[in-house]
């Protein structure tokens, strides 16, 4: 089984209240030159829109922490999601 058919096992109970993440835009269009986000992220949930400016999809995120991490400007708030959402692992 590889990396892309293990996480198709993955649930999410996504917060659409509450994101887990939140970019702070200014801080990455004003100081961040390397944009490590869009390198890092296991899942690939980092891009980059029309406007230049990076977007997360948080409702995939594995909770790995790598991105908070590599985010050396530290434009990233990031915490786990609140109790009864997020990711829910299956092992198959
Ligand atoms: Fe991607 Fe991990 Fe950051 Fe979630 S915590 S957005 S999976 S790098």
């Amino acid at each position: 089984m590889n990396v892309e058919a293990k996480l198709g096992l993955d649930v999410f109970q996504v917060d659409s209240e509450q994101p887990h993440i939140v970019i702070d835009h200014e801080i990455c269009r004003t100081r961040c030159t390397v944009r490590y986000c869009l390198h890092v992220c296991p899942a690939n949930l980092y891009t980059v829109g029309e406007d230049d400016r990076i977007l997360v999809n948080h409702e995939g995120c594995l909770e790995c922490g790598t991105c908070l991490i590599a985010c050396v400007d530290e434009a990233l708030t990031w915490h786990y999601p609140r109790a009864g959402y997020g990711v829910q692992y299956r092992f198959g």
